[in-house]
């Protein structure tokens, strides 16, 4: 199907690149992979195939560490002066600026999101690599004053090294520029290994890295199963830091495995994220905001706000409205320029999303919009609301990563009441909180648990701004000076005068 969003030069432009043989890029170049396995990339709105991929294996990966240690030890991109570390990365953002139309074409056929917002992820992505070029010049250490008698003591920031980055398939081309984009400001090298499900834009940043000129070794991209090019990633001895995003239980399983060489670790991990909505706040933005806050991209986002805390005075009235906008949003393929919601990811994520709406059912929840299937052709689900759900419900405890919404509602204006209901999980990714009362927005938001509050539809999502979990979504934060933080090193260095 070929829709007005798509000229035809892009339609013709993506069909040559999907056609390619899909090569891993290592060492600055294209290479087949050692392994001799294939992925098969399915279009999630289609469940037909798109594209194969070769896929690296443990020998791959070990080509591509061994690239980036190179480029790191001897190569000269910790040797470049910032200013030129940061004119190449400019030189990305504007090629990635340049090139948005087809990495969002390419995001929505191999992801399912709407083009529209492949368009915007795209733009983000460029966004972060100008933000972090930016900070190539900024990183500095400190003057220490000591208690001791001549001695001049200063601190110097490194780059961690070789890094490895592991990223999910929900938004795959900006949470693999983002990483990239820390990684390179800190003056790291780095090997990427996306998602089996997603791996197209991802070869489509090697090669625009390959044009805009960068040092061979210092990006490599390995397109390969987790539980094989993944783990021999995480598990490689010559990788200084890994990089993470994904499930939670991937996350403990790298923590377990980088014990070994005691690597460095940050792990953006899952969510179960609490929406409060106030008898106060303006219902008429509140309403649609709290349901785009967890049905955007088909609910497969780690900071869904998939529990919705309604004050009793008004929860009637906001469950209606949000079962209303549920029900008139567009459930259609990307391309379809009205498709406001995209199709899951695969028949898998379909499977385990029916599984847990037919779980809040059985456990004596109430649907009170959707539930259901959406076609016959790829894996397409209604926005869904339950109501009538209890605590202790597989829905209200564990991440669907589908467009599912619990409606709860909360009894009084306790402040400590409702905190510890929105904290009443084992994550601690995002908040939302709607009400005019300012008071309240700072009360409540030094009460919950989550390392990102957003009020009256406020978006955390922008480099400067730091990004992650507290509890079980994660361990330290991306983005902002706090992100970059995270890909260097302290040394101090003790004179004595
Ligand atoms: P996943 O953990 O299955 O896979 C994520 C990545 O890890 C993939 O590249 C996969 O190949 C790789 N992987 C899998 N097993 C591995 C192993 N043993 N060793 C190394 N790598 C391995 O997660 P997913 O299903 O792709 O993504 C969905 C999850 O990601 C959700 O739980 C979501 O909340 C989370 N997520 C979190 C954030 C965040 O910023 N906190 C953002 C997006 C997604």
């Amino acid at each position: 199907m070929n829709a007005s969003l798509i000229s035809d030069r892009l339609e013709r432009k993506t069909a040559e690149f999907l056609s390619r043989t899909h090569r891993l890029f290592i060492d600055g170049d294209w290479t087949d992979a050692e392994s001799g396995q294939t992925i098969t990339v399915i279009n999630p709105a289609t469940g037909r195939v798109l594209a194969e991929v070769q896929a690296g294996g443990p020998q791959d990966i070990d080509r591509a560490v061994r690239a980036a240690r190179a480029a790191f030890d001897e190569g000269p991109w910790p040797r470049l002066q910032p200013s030129e570390r940061a004119r190449l990365m400019l030189k990305l953002a504007d090629a990635v600026a340049g090139e948005k139309e087809q990495i969002a074409y390419l995001e929505t056929l191999d992801n399912g999101m709407p083009f529209s917002s492949g368009t915007r992820a795209a733009g983000l992505a460029a966004a972060h690599l100008s933000y972090f070029a930016g900070w190539c010049g900024k990183v500095a250490g400190e003057m220490h004053n000591v208690s001791q008698a001549d001695m001049h003591v200063y601190t110097v920031k490194e780059p961690v090294g070789v890094v490895g980055a592991i990223t999910p398939w929900n938004f795959p081309f900006v949470m693999a520029v983002g990483k990239l984009s820390q990684a390179l400001a800190a003056g790291c090298t780095i090997v990427l290994k996306p998602a089996e499900l997603t791996p197209l834009s991802a070869l489509k940043l090697a090669e625009l890295v390959r044009e805009v000129g960068f040092p061979a070794g210092v990006v490599n991209v390995v397109v390969g199963y987790g539980d094989s090019a993944g783990k021999a990633l995480v598990e490689h001895e010559q990788v200084d830091k890994i990089s993470f995003t994904g499930s939670t239980a991937t996350g403990k399983w790298i923590v377990r495995a980088a014990a070994a060489s005691l690597k460095r670790v940050t792990l953006e991990l899952g969510g179960k994220s609490p929406t409060i909505i106030f008898p106060d706040a303006d219902l008429t933005k509140a309403i649609p905001g709290a349901a785009m806050q967890v049905f955007a991209n088909s609910g497969q986002v780690c900071v869904a706000g998939s529990r919705l805390f309604i004050h009793r005075k008004v929860f009637d009235e906001v469950t209606e409205g949000v079962a209303a906008f549920a029900k008139a949003l567009r459930v259609a393929p990307g391309i379809d320029p009205q498709s406001q919601i995209g199709p899951l990811i695969s028949q898998h994520q379909l499977d385990r999303v029916m599984g847990y709406i037919q779980s809040g059912v059985d456990e004596g929840a109430r649907v009170v919009q959707g539930g259901a299937q959406v076609g016959k052709e790829g894996y397409f689900v209604q926005p869904t609301v339950v109501a009538q759900t209890r605590r202790e419900m597989r829905i209200v405890r564990e991440e669907i990563f589908g467009p599912v919404v619990a409606a709860i509602p909360i009894e009084d204006d306790d402040l400590d009441s409702i905190a510890r209901h929105a904290n009443d999980t084992q994550y601690g990714l995002a908040a939302y909180i709607w009400t005019r009362d300012v008071g309240r927005v700072h009360k409540l938001a030094g009460k919950i648990r989550a390392g990102s509050i957003q009020v009256n539809g406020g978006l955390a999502l922008d480099p400067a701004v730091p990004f992650g979990g507290y509890k079980q979504s994660g361990w330290g934060r991306e983005f902002g000076a706090q992100g970059i933080e995270a890909f260097l090193e302290t040394k101090a260095v003790v004179i004595r005068l």
